[in-house]
């Protein structure tokens, strides 16, 4: 059997898009297994962020701009969503899980990150004209942090909320079902060209399956599956992982859950430390943020033990007695620089929808919208996301000097989240230290074309990332 479209990978990705697919009565086939160990949507808190994710980096650039109007339409698309999810799988039980998010300004990190980052956030709210609140913290009755750290300043977003990842993947599964679509549970191999076209998908059992179009969703791994078009593959952005724990824990009986998403602004290249109401006493812990070599499969004592120090120190320091249920990790695809990669693969019939990072499955509803009409021939009226086309020199966000100052600010806010004791006549000598490295780095890799901060910060410590990032730089010059 010829199918009209395979998707490979079943994270919220590749899911939505093979549900919006089959829901518009093509014959589509999901190709990946529905466990999704170590995938970034099982293992995701799931928020809503739009204005809570806002950085001034990200702001600094007209591809960042755009990734926030993707995140401001993608909010609005979520109830529509929503329903039809429940209509399609005959399950009502609600996605959402947190009314609102709160921003918390404490003392764990620094002013030129934290500060910096809140006052963007704010700024942006009122610029966009969005809906918020400034509070007092106090006024957040479920926060009980250490009062060494605790929040200066609050302010509350009512509508962003949060839903329940673990829940929106089984309705994925049940919509897509119930729309006549396939699930095939084994992984692929690579995909099947011919004559510079793609025709199928080899399944790593050997079998293998036909179509016209195929769209390669698989997250962290998407770019092994390109591997019979070597010159194709060379001109989109390498794909790296961002190795994520996060912790669902369980509180204990008669103590309340917070009704919102209570977060910090994101720092240290991770997406703030924050905490998120999943019911019946379950609470999502999250989360780190590691460039990997490669994708993880475990977490390491490290993260579970920095995540859970943060939980306790900047949330309540009385969760030391919940239970934990679970300890998850993903792996968010970040291409080498920093921006998603939506689209064709020249005239191959490949498509790639990857590359979301932190806010991927916010964005899933949009982006399952989207990518069905581009491959069906219709015209997306509600944005346009050319500028993400996988095949691209990098896209550059910041200056040099403004990426070398950024991923040592970066760093260093790693170690005031550490909570590290630094003698202040230290500073400047790790300032000097880290700026000449990172400069010497990002000159070794290409005269003009660098990386986003946290690629320079973690290829600094990785051969391979470098040598990834000079072939896809070398492919471009
Ligand atoms: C800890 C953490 C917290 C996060 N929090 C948020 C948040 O609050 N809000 C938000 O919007 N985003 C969040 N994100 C980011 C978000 O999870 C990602 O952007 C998004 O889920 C990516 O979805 P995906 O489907 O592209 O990838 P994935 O979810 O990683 O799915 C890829 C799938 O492809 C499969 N696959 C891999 N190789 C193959 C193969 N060869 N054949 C078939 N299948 C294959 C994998 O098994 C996996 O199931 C978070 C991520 C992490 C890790």
């Amino acid at each position: 059997m010829k199918y009209d479209f395979i998707v490979v990978g079943s994270g919220a990705i590749g899911s939505s898009i093979a549900y919006e697919l089959a829901s518009r009565k093509f014959s589509v086939c999901r190709v990946g297994d529905s466990d999704r160990s170590n995938s970034a949507s099982k293992a995701a808190g799931a928020m809503n962020g739009c204005f809570g994710e806002i950085t001034q980096s990200l702001l600094a650039s007209r591809y960042g701009k755009l990734k926030l109007d993707m995140d401001c339409i993608a909010k609005d698309l979520w109830p529509t969503w929503e329903k039809r999810l429940s209509d399609s799988s005959g399950n009502n039980k609600t996605l959402f899980t947190a009314q609102g998010t709160h921003i918390i300004l404490n003392t764990a990190g620094m002013k030129e990150v934290d500060s910096i980052n809140y006052d963007a956030i704010e700024k942006s709210l009122i610029n966009y004209s969005v809906p918020y609140k400034k509070i007092d913290p106090r006024e957040i009755h479920w926060l009980n942090p250490n009062d060494l750290v605790r929040p200066l300043n609050a302010l509350y977003i009512p509508d962003e909320h949060a839903v329940n990842s673990d829940l929106l993947l089984k309705k994925l599964d049940a919509a897509f079902i119930s729309e006549r679509g396939t699930i095939v549970e084994e992984n692929a191999k690579c995909v099947i060209v011919e004559n510079n076209k793609a025709t199928g998908v080899k399944l790593l059992n050997g079998e293998c399956l036909q179509a016209d179009k195929v769209i390669v969703a698989a997250g962290a791994h998407s770019l092994e599956l390109l591997s019979s078009l070597p010159e194709v593959s060379r001109k989109i952005p390498p794909i790296f992982s961002g190795y994520g724990v996060s912790i669902l824990v369980r509180v204990p009986e008669g103590r309340e859950l917070p009704t919102s998403v209570i977060r910090t602004p994101n720092r240290a290249f991770a997406c703030g430390l924050h905490c998120v109401p999943r019911g019946e006493r379950v609470l999502y812990l999250g989360a780190t943020n590691i460039l990997a070599e490669k994708p993880r499969k475990n977490a390491l004592i490290s993260d579970v033990q920095f995540l859970l120090d943060c939980a306790l120190e900047q949330l309540d320091i009385n969760l030391h007695d919940a239970e934990i249920l679970s300890i998850q990790v993903g792996n968010r695809p970040i291409p080498a620089d920093g921006f998603p990669l939506i689209g064709p693969c020249d005239d191959t019939n490949i498509w790639l929808a990857t590359g979301t990072y932190r806010d991927g499955l916010h964005q899933s509803p949009l982006l399952a919208n989207y990518v069905a009409n581009s491959l069906t021939g219709i015209k997306n009226h509600q944005i346009n996301l050319d500028d993400f086309n996988p095949m691209r020199p990098p896209l550059s966000g910041l200056s040099r000097e403004l990426i070398v100052k950024e991923t040592v600010q970066q760093m260093f806010a790693t170690g005031y989240e550490y909570r590290w004791d630094i003698k202040p006549y230290w500073l400047p000598l790790l300032d000097k230290g880290l700026t000449e490295n990172y400069q010497n780095l990002i000159e070794s890799l290409h005269p003009h074309f660098t990386p986003p901060p946290e690629l320079v910060a973690f290829s600094y410590l990785y051969e391979s990332m470098r040598h990834e990032l000079r072939n896809y730089y070398g492919a471009w010059s």
